[in-house]
């Protein structure tokens, strides 16, 4: 079951749309997540199962990307996790980036 969610940022209003999570039938092969780009330092939506072992980016499901999360509000796809709140918004560079799921995908 995946996600598709909104972002908003609160610091500077910066917002997206991206997927999370792979469907019942796609899962094992695809797997999208928010992503930064370590070279570009842009945000991205890949397909973590392609990437997780390559250094190039830095998943939002990473603790790095993560501040504080005060009420414990959290988007699970399997064992990755998104905090809802105060992640890193690749506009401003501020931990004021929020997630809320918009709709849910097979
Ligand atoms: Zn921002």
């Amino acid at each position: 079951m995946g996600n598709i969610i909104a972002s908003k940022s609160k610091s500077c209003g910066f917002s997206n749309e991206f997927s999370f999570g792979g469907g019942r039938y796609s899962y094992q092969t695809y797997c999208p997540v928010p992503a930064i780009n370590k070279e570009t330092l842009e945000f991205e939506n890949i397909n973590y199962l392609e990437h997780k072992n390559t250094n190039k980016y830095l998943f939002y499901s990473d603790d790095i990307l993560k501040g504080n999360n005060y009420d414990n509000n959290i988007i699970n796809n399997f064992d990755l996790k998104l905090n809802t709140v105060n992640n890193y918004c690749p506009n401003c560079k501020e931990k004021a980036f929020a997630f809320h799921i918009t709709m849910f995908v097979d």
